[in-house]
């Protein structure tokens, strides 16, 4: 057993690599700033496996170093990327890694071939970087935590995300509107390329660094790409079309993203930069999740044309480098690809093996009866796997019975359309339809536990989130309607 995390290789760097010899925009060499007394809040050995690290060594005090940004190893060579960005649709110049430093690039073995792709290793909530602006550099307990359940939360649910590898604290004061403690995610993803990144460049007047940008994406995630005519077409093609299936995927599992900057927008189309987001309770497609949108740009009903918002600001970004009549015509499959998508998971949640046209109506009408009748979105789709025996679980959660009725008769109608058997309908409902979503107030009760010492509750949350079709029957509450006082939490971008 070698005694390091990162056995076989030491981490890469490539993205400074490609750059160092620019003018270097790009990126600022800066080493993380040490916490106070850092302690493990908790370990992720499910993802640490799949990295292929040394799970034997994760939770020593030299990883508990490592991962809070108390020790560089001097191999490593720490960066904080530049980028810029529109925030709530308005151009906000220059942002950059404020507060994330990415450590450097692990090979991860890939489960289908003998290849290896790299991910970024990096933490956030690191220190003053020259991208803080006037800020701290710090992340609070109550924002990492909530961003660490949920990417692992979103992963189990098949949603392209980043990860998180651990999440440490300290005894390092950090000033919001109260007085809170710093904390360290060690967060992991294939790229931390944002469409702010090419914004950034295209703004400042500097279209040969926006081909470099490309060429860099190209080389390391699509090699088979680097040597033909079209390949930055091909991949602004790849990001519409992961981006519309990501956004399709959020609506069909009822999650929001509070801030849906073109600077939290992944050149991969997976999600990241987890602030403010919130999982639909009762379901209302007017629901802001972010307390700091006054104007509801963010509303979970919002989320797929800005999802097409975000891609122009990426296209006009690109504009210097792929003819405009090819980024109209790719953005145009944005929403047929977002519907096709959306449309066939919604087809699955209601047991149906694909969509048919009229599913339309189906699905249209039962979600303003859910709208109307204030019914919870995750709790119906889990109680319709087991319809058929036991119908009136679900038609209980209407207040209007006889107008659920009526669309329940639709419904029989097309299922008996099906031909596969109740009860493969039934194992393929419980592996689409989540007992277990990361409602706001299992967040908050695991915060508050944890802002008092005691980081159960987290780790217990991290377990049920990650087996999120499976029964946990010790965990019951957390797959009933939520407790009338998560109403009054409210999730902002303090953070
Ligand atoms: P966010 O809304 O979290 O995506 O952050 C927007 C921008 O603000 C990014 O450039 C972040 O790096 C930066 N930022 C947010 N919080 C902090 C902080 N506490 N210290 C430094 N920069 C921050
Ligand atoms: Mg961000």
């Amino acid at each position: 057993m070698t005694d390091t995390l990162f056995p076989d290789e030491k981490l890469g760097h490539s993205y400074a690599k490609a750059f160092a010899s620019d003018s270097n925009d790009y990126f600022t060499a800066v080493s993380p700033t040490a916490i106070n007394e850092p302690q493990w809040v908790s370990v992720n050995p499910l993802l640490a496996a799949e990295m292929g690290l040394n799970t034997d060594f994760l939770q020593s005090n030299e990883s508990l170093q490592l991962l809070s940004g108390n020790h560089i190893d001097p191999s490593f060579h720490p960066i904080a990327l530049a980028y810029s960005g529109h925030q709530f649709g308005v151009w906000a110049g220059q942002l950059g890694d404020g507060r994330a430093i990415t450590l450097g690039e692990l090979p991860v073995k890939q489960a289908d071939a003998n290849q290896s792709e790299l991910w970024d290793v990096q933490l956030k909530g690191a220190g003053i970087t020259p991208y803080s602006r006037f800020a701290d550099g710090r992340a609070v307990l109550r924002s990492s935590i909530r961003e660490y359940l949920c990417s692992e939360a979103m992963h189990a649910l098949g949603v392209a995300t980043t990860r998180a590898l651990s999440l440490t604290t300290s005894t390092t004061p950090v000033y919001r509107e109260d007085v809170e403690t710093a904390s360290v995610v060690c967060r992991v993803a294939r790229s931390h390329i944002r469409f702010g990144s090419f914004e950034h460049f295209h703004y400042g007047k500097a279209p040969e660094s926006v081909a470099a940008l490309l060429d860099y994406v190209i080389q390391r995630h699509f090699p088979q790409w680097v040597d033909i005519d079209d390949g930055y077409l091909r991949l602004f093609d790849y990001t519409v079309t992961q981006t519309a299936k990501m956004i399709a995927q959020w609506q069909a599992i009822g999650f929001a993203h509070g801030v849906m900057n073109t600077d939290n927008m992944s050149i991969l189309g997976e999600t990241m930069d987890y602030g403010p987001f919130g999982f639909l309770d009762a379901y209302d497609p007017e629901h802001i999740c972010n307390h700091s949108d006054t104007n509801g740009r963010y509303s979970f009903k919002n989320q797929p044309s800005i999802g097409l918002w975000n891609l122009n600001a990426l296209a006009t970004a690109l504009m210097t480098q792929i003819p405009s009549e090819d980024l109209v015509a790719s953005l145009k499959t944005y929403e047929p690809t977002f519907l096709r998508c959306y449309r066939q998971i919604m087809a699955e949640k209601l047991g149906f093996t694909g969509y048919v046209d009229s599913d339309e109506n189906l699905i249209n009408q039962l979600l303003s009866l859910m709208e109307v009748n204030g019914v919870d979105y995750s709790l119906f789709f889990r109680k319709l796997c087991t319809f058929d025996q036991d119908p009136n679980a679900v038609r209980d959660l209407f207040l209007d019975r006889a107008a659920f009725d009526t669309w329940a008769e639709d419904y029989r109608q097309r299922l008996s359309h099906e031909t596969i058997s109740e009860q493969q309908r039934t194992q393929a409902m419980l592996a689409r339809n989540p007992k277990y979503i990361l409602r706001n107030y299992m967040a908050q009760i695991a915060i508050e536990k944890a802002e008092n010492g005691d980081f159960s509750e987290v780790n217990r949350l991290l377990h049920i989130l990650q087996n999120p079709f499976d029964e946990h029957p010790e965990a019951e509450e957390y797959a009933s309607l939520p407790p009338d006082w998560s109403e009054s939490l409210s999730v902002s971008c303090s953070s």
